[in-house]
């Protein structure tokens, strides 16, 4: 048992009204004191720092106080008050569980209950009121000795019970309180106190700082404040962005804009550097692998105006948000944040944490090239059921075709050699980063390009242009259908090989493995491909929807799907007999032969 002490910390709210980031706590009890409702036995839940014992305290406070403004706030010039704040707080009494949570300090408390308010003599609605801190550290012993004293407290007695952990506290004790639960204080509240305390202590502080300070307490004010103090007399009073940075040695923003401007160009090279470069300023991995996650994930939220506001960040770093998501297509964040989870999921396991690391890179840099297709779908998509968004297409699109790099233009303007007068004359002046723009536009008719701003270009990578010509003109339909036109086998193969000689410079696995056999239509909806074996299913399988996208355009045909089927697997009615596919795995490479003779294998 020791007397309450007011504490010292300059900026700890003294009224309901500054406490931070509780207001419809602060409201309610504010409520009970003015309609004389006030609980017998309070339970203040939450975690550490959010503020139940400042509430705590200003409850006891504004109890006793004998002349209450008219906002229930407690005057601080009565006696109660007075003495309140010169930290003689008299019948207010605070015992702190986690160090005194014996029996007998639980008696030692509750024999003071029996004696009245000393208040009481100039104020018969004095109270005492007893915060007990931290309550669930109490032994069973010690609860059960309190129990009874606050099931049948005396009129003046009021207990508040303060924990982090209120699983821990027993059923008979909770069903006697009032319970209030403490919330995690918001980000943007944190930030708001800081740059009051920052005010009033003439620290000039970018507010961005503030906001990385805030984020670091993790909803604990009480955090803050000292992480605050703790800059301060590190950087003095410019507190800038940097300083705190490099002071909390915080991953900075810096990083994960940058490293994320490199997966959407799909520079291999340059992020791995920037992930050096991380490694080399000392920071953890995984730590870098959870922020880039929680980076896709404000990425996300900073897609939709609606979600914006989930974003807990400051000013200008909300703007660089919003800059950059417009760059970034929905599935490439969340094929994203696919892949960083499981990375951040596996990275404690990993005999090898660094590698994972950058495997993840090199395939969030995969990603964008493999969405790029997708992405043009996803427009279509967004276009075909609203109109609106066709204004703000052409806008936002150029530049994620900026950034994205150069190989991604290429994949549009390689397999363009059939087709380059026609293109030609449309988009002369245009550079190939819109291309993939149009090509969404593609089945537009001519009034949606129109909208768009941007030249129409017909069979732009269609082989087959002889014949879609016709169809593409006769399509009247409005710009919401998709292509449907029949195709032949043949140009099913063709289609095929070309992109195998597409990705031949950059992904000889794939080119290989489509190139080991032809795709078979098995009907208008759906087309068939023979994989030789495991490794190749793996490298097709990973960029089939690349491929279809490219066979789709190709064929003007969105309307079938494509399988890939272990060769084994098919049954009697497959292409290649075991025989054939072994001819054909000796056509690729003769040594099988060989192999097979010196070893007097069979074919199994
Ligand atoms: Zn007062």
């Amino acid at each position: 048992m020791e007397n309450f002490v007011v504490s010292a910390r300059k900026y700890r709210p003294a009224l309901f009204n500054t406490v931070v980031g509780q207001s419809s706590i602060t409201t309610t009890l504010k409520n009970a004191i003015r309609s004389n409702h006030l609980a017998q036995a309070f339970l203040f839940c939450g975690p550490r720092g959010v503020g139940k014992t400042t509430c705590a305290r200003i409850l006891a406070k504004t109890i006793n106080c004998t002349n209450l403004t008219s906002e229930t706030e407690a005057c601080n010039q009565c006696e109660s008050c007075t003495s309140f704040n010169q930290g003689q707080a008299i019948d207010i009494y605070e015992l702190d569980a986690a160090s005194n949570n014996s029996v007998d300090d639980i008696r030692n408390l509750v024999d003071t209950v029996r004696i009245p308010p000393q208040l009481m003599e100039s104020n018969s609605n004095a109270k005492k009121v007893y915060v007990i801190d931290e309550v669930h550290m109490l032994s069973a012993a010690a609860f059960n000795a309190f129990l009874k004293t606050l099931e049948e407290p005396p009129r003046y007695a009021i207990f508040i019970l303060a924990t982090t952990e209120r699983h821990k506290i027993l059923p008979t004790i909770l069903s006697r309180c009032q319970i209030f639960n403490f919330n995690r204080i918001q980000v943007d509240d944190i930030a708001g106190h800081l740059a009051y305390i920052a005010n009033n202590e003439n620290v000039i502080a970018d507010p961005d700082a503030l906001h990385i300070i805030a984020q670091k307490a993790d909803g604990a004010l009480r955090d803050a404040c000292s992480i605050f103090d703790q800059v301060v007399s590190f950087a003095g009073t410019n507190l800038t962005y940097k300083a705190v940075i490099e002071n909390l040695n915080v991953l900075d923003y810096e990083y994960y804009f940058k490293m994320t401007d490199h997966l959407l160009a799909d520079q291999i090279p340059n992020a791995m550097l920037v992930y050096n470069d991380i490694l080399s300023n000392g920071f953890d991995g995984h730590t870098f692998v959870a922020g880039l996650a929680e980076h896709f994930r404000n990425l996300l939220v900073s897609k939709d105006p609606q979600t914006l506001q989930l974003l807990e960040a400051g000013q200008n770093i909300r703007e660089r948000y919003k800059e950059q998501a417009m760059h970034c297509p929905p599935i490439f964040l969340l094929r994203g944040l696919s892949l960083i989870t499981k990375c951040d999921v596996g990275y404690k396991s990993a005999r090898n944490p660094r590698l994972l690391a950058e495997f993840m890179l090199m395939q969030l840099c995969a990603l964008n090239g493999q969405s790029s297709g997708e992405k043009k779908n996803d427009e279509l998509i967004s276009t075909s059921f609203n109109q609106a968004p066709l204004t703000q297409i052409p806008t936002a699109q150029p530049t994620v075709s900026q950034h994205a790099s150069a190989e991604k233009n290429d994949e549009v303007s390689t397999p363009t050699p059939t087709t380059s007068i026609d293109t030609n004359q449309v988009v002369a002046e245009k550079p190939a980063a819109v291309v993939s723009k149009e090509e969404t536009q593609n089945t537009s008719s001519a009034p949606s390009w129109k909208k768009s701003g941007v030249g129409k270009i017909n069979q732009f990578t269609n082989p087959t242009a002889a014949k879609t010509d016709d169809v593409a003109t006769s399509n009247g339909q409005p710009d919401l259908s998709k292509p449907r036109e029949p195709f032949t086998q043949q140009a099913l193969e063709q289609a095929w090989k070309v992109y195998a000689e597409k990705v031949k410079p950059t992904n000889l696995n794939v080119s290989s493995a489509m190139s080991m056999n032809q795709p078979r239509k098995v009907s208008d909806t759906e087309l068939v491909f023979h994989v030789l074996n495991a490794a190749a299913l793996d490298s097709l399988t990973s960029r089939k929807t690349d491929i279809m996208t490219h066979l789709r355009e190709h064929l003007r045909n969105y309307y079938f799907d494509l399988r890939f089927e272990l060769n084994k697997e098919e049954g009697p009615k497959r292409i290649y007999t075991d025989q054939d596919r072994y001819d054909r795995l000796v056509e690729l490479n003769p040594n099988l032969a060989k192999f097979k003779q010196q070893f007097d294998l069979d074919i199994y």
